[in-house]
């Protein structure tokens, strides 16, 4: 899974690298795919349930799921781009969300303060502690912000498959949940809207937009729970 992770963290460098107005979101696909032929990897996105690509792209209100074709990334979009790579038979999993050239001073909080939601849960990753710890420490971070967060769409454990039981909601979910053992790898995704929770799926039967029309980001890493502490599988 380190190996997989590592690969996925390539191609979040190699994908945040071309990222800029003009290019499209059919690119960033591109530069996914040629990262997962240069290591031999297999793509977790590519065909699952017949999605069509390898990463997910999903500029300004749109949550998560979008597919990649010929939007073009304008100057002050903000862009989530999700991916996973296979290496042999192990799952990695990991999004981002990135300005697209100068973007609002709102856009800005808004990624900085979902990101800093997904460490807020990462933190919560050690031997003992419970799972639900996890999504209350992300739902303080974004609500405090003033921000929601997603409720339809969750984190999930992850191994021979992307996603496994459990699920790893981004909020309190209203009961305790199982305590974390060494071992435990887990895909921790806060999706935060600067609006309302309320998600709408478009008729593509992918792309999922924020109700209200309000931006929204994506932060995920895979995170294994270690007799040391959390070790985040997905970082360059
Ligand atoms: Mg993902
Ligand atoms: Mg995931």
């Amino acid at each position: 899974m380190r190996r997989a992770g590592k690969v996925v963290a390539e191609i979040h460098e190699k994908t945040r690298a071309i990222i800029k107005p003009g290019i499209t979101t059919l690119d960033i696909d591109k530069a996914s795919r040629e990262v997962l032929e240069r290591r031999g990897a297999r793509s977790n996105f590519l065909n699952y349930h017949g999605f069509p690509a390898t990463v997910c792209t999903s500029p300004n209100d749109m949550i998560v799921h979008g597919i990649p074709g010929d939007y073009v990334l304008e100057e002050g979009d903000i862009i989530s781009v999700d991916c996973g790579a296979i290496v042999e038979g192990y799952h990695g999993d990991a999004a981002y969300t990135a300005p697209v050239g100068e973007v609002s001073a709102d856009a800005r909080r808004l990624l900085e303060v979902t990101e800093r939601s997904l460490f807020a849960g990462i933190e919560q990753m050690y031997e003992g502690n419970r799972l639900h710890e996890i999504g209350r420490a992300v739902q303080q971070v974004a609500e405090a912000a003033g921000y929601s967060v997603v409720r339809n769409y969750v984190g999930h454990a992850i191994g021979t498959a992307m996603h496994e039981e459990p699920q790893v909601p981004n909020y309190w979910p209203g009961a305790p949940g199982p305590r974390l053992k060494v071992g435990n790898v887990f895909a921790v995704e806060p999706m935060v809207n600067a609006g309302g929770a309320a998600t709408v799926e478009l008729s593509d039967g992918w792309s999922v937009v924020t109700a209200d029309g309000s931006l929204s980001a994506h932060f995920e890493h895979t995170i294994a729970v270690t007799d040391g502490g959390p070790e985040i599988l997905t970082l360059g």
